[in-house]
């Protein structure tokens, strides 16, 4: 099955104990849609770019086979801008600044022959515009949405609306406890199912994440990993690699649910390995199920 991405497209300037970039090629579309990619076909995008998103970063997007068409490029206007900086903790970052430039004045517009697509990612962006992304598709099998504090402290109810039309939303630890107002996560995840999603995902940083229903709570290790260069991307990539699977298998049982929680997790994993979308290119399948398998090892214990 297809899977439609809206996000950011964006150039990023990132600092790490480990070193630092300017103006590297990230955004929120570009994580889910390049992680969704290993698994789903077509992958198409709706998002916007000025004229000085550099041409090879759409060159690479078009050679994981994601369609483009859905993409609006202004001429003479400048491409969304976002800096952080992580200190020691990678748990948490600083946003240094955030220029929305094209996205100011976005308004997505889903190419007809998108409208039918079965799964859709709503990226991190304005939840007035992921609503009118849905406005717009016939009847999809699962929308899985993103947000994060940006939008629950300035767009509250126009957030609480998107949720309604969703089935999934993946958030962060700090944001489910601030949505919710409520500390335990395992409340949390259900005063925000009470809000519309029957699935809510709860990722913690470095501690894994916790996948909810309402007759199901399933908490997936974190790879230990010790080189992480870049956590920027971490959370997209996770939305893609587990949009990605759903729609590559088409099945929303809770079994298949918790696989999809773990490939996000894989492609995860590989995306904080390197600055930026480096660890998200040239994978192969191979090396995604080794490390798919690796994290069954995690947890696994025998009784006696
Ligand atoms: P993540 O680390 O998965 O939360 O996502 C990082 C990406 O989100 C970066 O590449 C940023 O360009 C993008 N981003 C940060 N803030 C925003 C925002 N307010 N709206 C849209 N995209 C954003």
């Amino acid at each position: 099955m297809s899977v439609l991405v809206v996000g950011s497209l964006a150039l990023d300037t990132i600092e790490t104990p480990f070193g630092s970039v300017k103006d590297t090629v990230g955004g929120s579309a570009v994580y889910i849609a390049t992680s969704a990619s290993y698994f789903a076909s077509p992958v198409r995008v709706v998002g916007v770019v000025g004229g000085d998103f550099p041409k090879g970063a759409l060159d690479f997007l078009e050679e994981r086979h994601i369609d483009l068409a859905g993409l609006e490029t202004v001429q003479g206007g400048k491409t969304f801008r976002w800096s952080g900086r992580y200190r020691y903790d990678l748990n948490e970052r600083d946003t240094l600044t955030t220029d929305l430039n094209v996205f100011e004045h976005f308004d997505p517009k889903v190419p007809e022959v998108y409208r039918r697509t079965r799964v859709v990612c709503l990226g991190n962006i304005d939840p007035v515009l992921q609503r009118k992304v849905l406005d717009q598709m016939e009847q999809p099998r699962v929308v899985i949405c993103d947000t994060m504090n940006y939008w629950i402290e300035r767009k509250s109810s126009e957030l609480r609306d998107t949720l309604h039309l969703i089935n999934v939303l993946v958030l962060n630890d700090s944001e489910a406890r601030l949505l919710s107002r409520e500390p335990n996560l395992i409340k949390a995840a259900k005063a925000i199912r009470a809000m519309g999603p029957g699935v809510v995902i709860i990722k913690k940083g470095e501690h894994g994440a916790l996948l909810t229903t309402e007759g199901m709570v399933f908490s997936a290790p974190a790879y230990p990993m010790e080189n992480i260069f870049d956590p920027t991307g971490a959370g997209d990539s996770f939305a893609g690699g587990f949009a990605g699977w759903l729609a590559k298998t088409d099945d929303m049982s809770e079994a298949n649910l918790k696989r999809a929680v773990i490939y996000g997790s894989t492609l995860a994993s590989f995306c904080v390995e390197r600055f930026g979308i480096e660890g998200l290119k040239d994978l192969t399948y191979l090396q995604i199920q080794d490390r798919f398998r690796q994290f069954r090892e995690l947890s696994r214990f025998d009784e006696e």
